[in-house]
């Protein structure tokens, strides 16, 4: 191959046609301050970011006003989640969340558990990761004030059933807030707040071929919250500080171009994500698929190989000009934090990878801008480079011996 080969985009996305195109103007000469709406720059600028206000809430079903622009995913779990808790830090109360969060959903939860809320975790289903709702439904607690469920986990693809989540919460509580992370989700399957019947959600530009450093949080309408930033009263007194104009123009473009053109990305993705899928499954041995094979996002492959570290295998492939992402090791450092802290495992133990025989997963997230024959090539590089892991480890080597079988 002459060129490297992306398949990782759970990282990043670079920026669709268009997007730079649209955001160069506010990077120029509509350098305007959007409160400065007294005089024309400042005006030109506020109608940027209203226009993308609209291309936001349009992708995921909302009215404009309930778009509150950040600096990216990380802020947006940050401010809902502290956001709720600091506007009851007297009364407490108690907050569940799924294992497979993002730790900016995690580590904020544990936050709030430092200044004395309860917080628990919510079991997933071994390896779907899927959200258990009958231990969702019986965890909850009267003082349950926040139920935290993501969109899609980026490490093992799985699609979460929110719609469902939301039902079992509400139909129990309706005053519990549901916050939903859409970060791996959103401008690459329909995303729709309402019919999800979400109270909050998050996304992020640059997961879906927009600009890095903004991102958004959806806050249904009436929903009440201490700002996570104390200033001016910009975004309707929800995050203060200047906009960030040129990255929120270009975050309105990207989702523009996402829903415009969903059904097609959609498409070529399913077709990428079976084909890599099935020339995984054709030709290499002891591989194990992780997530659920159905409730994916297109596009995604992820999967562990026995007897072959994650991490190392990642390395062969990058000398082949393959990108691809690292689930987090089995033996991950995270899993040594105190039994009391939220963070005590990550995806691979929440759905019962073998600590013993898995030492990392890979993450495959391919493109719009992937082919067939990348896809190809990529399987063809896999028999050579494990030949040479196996040929490395002593517990294949034990495996054959005992199989009979000359090691390597
Ligand atoms: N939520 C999820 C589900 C993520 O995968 C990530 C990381 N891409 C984040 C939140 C945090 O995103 P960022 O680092 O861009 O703020």
């Amino acid at each position: 191959m002459d060129h490297d080969i992306f398949f990782d985009h759970t990282s990043t996305t670079p920026l669709a046609p268009g997007v730079l195109e649209a955001m160069m103007p506010y990077l120029g000469e509509q350098y305007g301050n959007p409160s400065s709406h007294i005089h024309k720059l400042g005006r030109g600028a506020l109608s940027g970011i209203n226009e993308a206000r609209k291309h936001v809430a349009d992708l995921i079903n909302c009215l404009a006003g309930e778009v509150v622009f950040t600096s990216g995913a990380t802020e947006s779990n940050n401010t809902v989640i502290k956001g709720l808790g600091l506007s009851r830090l007297k009364r407490g109360g108690h907050i569940l969340v799924s294992r497979v969060e993002h730790y900016s959903v995690i580590n904020a939860v544990n936050r709030l558990k430092s200044y004395g809320f309860d917080a628990e975790m919510i079991p997933v289903e071994k390896d779907t990761g899927l959200v258990r709702l009958d231990q969702l439904e019986r965890m909850l607690r009267p003082d349950t004030f926040l139920v935290c469920l993501m969109h899609s986990n980026m490490e093992i693809g799985t699609l979460q059933p929110v719609a469902e989540a939301v039902k079992v919460v509400k139909g129990k509580n309706k005053e519990i807030h549901f916050h939903c992370d859409a970060t791996g989700s959103a401008g690459w399957v329909p995303v729709d707040v309402k019919a999800l019947g979400v109270d909050s959600l998050t996304l992020s530009a640059h997961n879906f071929y927009g600009p890095k450093g903004v991102g958004a949080l959806y806050l249904k309408e009436g929903t009440q919250l201490v700002p996570l930033l104390d200033g001016g009263f910009q975004e309707s007194n929800r995050r203060a500080g200047t906009e960030n104009v040129p990255g929120i123009v270009g975050m309105g473009e990207a989702s523009r171009l996402a829903l415009l053109e969903m059904d097609e990305r959609i498409r070529h993705l399913s077709a990428l994500q079976s084909r890599l899928w099935k020339g995984l499954e054709d030709n290499v041995e002891y591989i194990h698929f992780t997530g659920h094979p159905d409730f994916r996002l297109p596009g995604h492959v992820s999967f562990w190989v026995e007897f072959a570290e994650g991490e190392s295998l990642l390395l062969m492939l990058t000398l082949k000009k393959i990108i691809a992402a690292s689930g987090s090791a089995c033996s991950s450092n995270m899993l040594a934090q105190d039994e009391d802290e939220l963070i005590h495992s990550n995806v691979l133990d929440a759905i019962g990878v073998p600590q013993d025989i898995c030492s990392g997963s890979v993450t495959m997230l391919m493109g719009r801008r992937n082919t067939p024959e990348e896809v190809d090539y990529v399987v063809s590089q896999f028999p050579p480079i494990l030949e040479r892991l196996w040929a490395m480890s002593p517990a294949y080597g034990d495996m054959m011996k005992q199989k009979g079988a000359p090691a390597g």
